[in-house]
């Protein structure tokens, strides 16, 4: 059996994975803000995590897996200024803030059990672990890591001599180049806020809490310290995240956990997903553009489809989101159901029997780092081989979709069904046309454009092609 390795962003390289406690590995996830909508690139990272978690169950290990929500302190620049993006979104949209919470909360759920995330262990949020919080800054306080300002409680990186592995950050070349303004009372650049007092002027923040410092409410950073500590316990296997938190956020959560509980490395192994990209894509909540995994399946992509796209990218990639890009993904998610129910008809095989090495070499692309581009060609070949008879492929396509996940036991396109769904918007816009609402016939053509599909008009009526 091949051996399951990770890039680990602490060393740079991919590691052989031993958990630090043979049967349980434990995981957390950064999670959303929760101030808005999340788009289909936040999707991104729990799409990640959750192939990293399937993966490991695929190994036989059993996982422990948390994912946090931020309801609070969150700030609209991770540079300590701005306003907390939770407080904002509250005045903006009139609700209560944590009304705002709750809705984007469940809408973000609601996402992730459509793209067939596997819910984590644990769901925490950041305003019930307010008193683990305090708990913390206490500790680093007393052990002479902070400071106070006007307007919080600091953590000072210079006390920290690691400050900043994660991310390569040198602190002497970033002191030498630095202009401390005179607006920040910050000593360093690099230091951060662990604790945020209330303004005392201008509108009253909803969400605030007393503590030693005052009235006020935590950082971004130390609430995950707080959370992966209260449910994992340290130090713990894998810690994951979007890219972006390498230099800001997961370096600081590092500072304050080594340093409040002695405990070092905090983590094993820090695992990072990059962005994708949108390339002649609307995506803007304000404009009106594609957005969430609701818009996708507006304009008829379906969720396990785009679940589908994101399989085609390893997650260290960039991967660049295009609708053409996503039809195709959609055409040959939908060519592997096909697959998937011709070979369901003919029974159940024995998942175990001999099956030309396919089981072998897809295990060892999901245990290369989880390279899904790779599986997924494995996926093709052994669907499409001569050598195996249909019952084996069924029990290695159930098998490999404990991975994948994308429900090729439920899929639910008949054979036949999209052929009349397109026949029914065919019928629906020769109406249009006859009533002469030619806008909802045109939309009815793009959209069926989208999905691949041309229309053809002549004389005796309408027909349609792939294209
Ligand atoms: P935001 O709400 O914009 O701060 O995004 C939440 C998290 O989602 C970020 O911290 C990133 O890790 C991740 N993320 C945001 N945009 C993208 C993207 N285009 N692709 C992948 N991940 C993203
Ligand atoms: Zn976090």
């Amino acid at each position: 059996m091949s051996e399951l390795c990770l890039y680990n962003t602490l060393s740079r390289k991919k590691e052989r994975f031993e958990p630090l406690d043979s049967e349980l590995v434990r995981i957390y996830s950064c999670g959303p803000t929760v101030y808005s909508y999340q788009h289909i690139g936040n999707m991104r990272p729990y799409l990640f995590a959750d192939l990293l978690k399937r993966t490991l169950l695929y190994n036989g290990y059993r996982v422990r897996h948390v994912i946090n929500v931020t309801d609070v302190g969150h700030l609209t620049d991770d540079a300590d200024s701005g306003e907390d993006k939770m407080e904002l979104a509250a005045r903006e949209s009139g609700m209560d803030i944590w009304q705002v919470a709750e809705k984007y909360t469940a809408l973000y759920k609601a996402d992730l059990e459509k793209l067939r995330v596997l819910p984590p262990d644990v769901w925490c949020k950041a305003t019930d672990h307010i008193p683990q919080q305090i708990e913390m800054i206490r500790v680093l306080e007393e052990k002479g890591f902070t400071y106070s300002t006007d307007d919080g409680i600091y953590f000072d990186v210079s006390k920290d001599p690691g400050y900043g592995r994660l991310a390569r950050i040198d602190l002497s070349s970033l002191r030498a180049g630095e202009r401390i303004d005179g607006v920040s009372q910050k000593r360093h650049s690099a230091d951060f806020a662990l604790w945020k007092f209330s303004p005392t002027e201008g509108a009253a923040r909803q969400m605030e809490w007393q503590s030693p410092w005052g009235v006020g409410f935590p950082g971004w950073h130390i609430e995950c310290s707080a959370m992966s500590q209260a449910h994992l316990g340290l130090p713990f296997d894998i810690h994951t995240g979007g890219v972006d938190h390498v230099p800001v956020h997961h370096v600081n959560e590092i500072a304050q956990s080594e340093n409040c509980f002695d405990v070092r490395p905090c983590v094993r192994t820090w695992m990072h997903e990059e962005f994708i990209t949108f390339e002649g894509v609307k995506i803007s909540k304000s404009t009106g553009g594609l957005y969430t995994v609701g818009d996708l399946e507006q304009m008829g992509i379906e969720p396990l489809a785009f679940r589908f796209f994101l399989l085609g990218a390893h997650y260290r990639q960039q991967q660049m989101f295009t609708d053409n890009a996503v039809v195709q993904a959609q055409t040959a998610y939908r060519r592997l159901v096909r697959h998937a129910l011709d070979l369901r008809a003919s029974g159940d095989g024995n998942a175990a029997a001999p099956a030309g090495g396919f089981r072998d070499r897809f295990h060892a692309a999901i245990n290369d780092d989880l390279n899904l581009p790779q599986a997924l060609a494995v996926v093709w070949e052994m669907v499409r081989t001569p050598d195996l008879g249909p019952r084996e492929k069924w029990a290695l396509l159930r098998d490999f979709d404990r991975v994948l996940g994308l429900d090729l036991a439920e899929a639910r396109i008949e054979r036949g069904e999209i052929d009349a769904e397109i026949e029914v918007l065919i019928e629906e816009r020769n109406r249009a046309r006859a009533n002469s609402d030619f806008a909802r016939a045109d939309e009815i053509r793009d959209q069926l454009e989208v999905q691949g599909i041309l229309l053809e008009d002549s004389s005796r009526g309408t027909r349609w092609r792939r294209a």
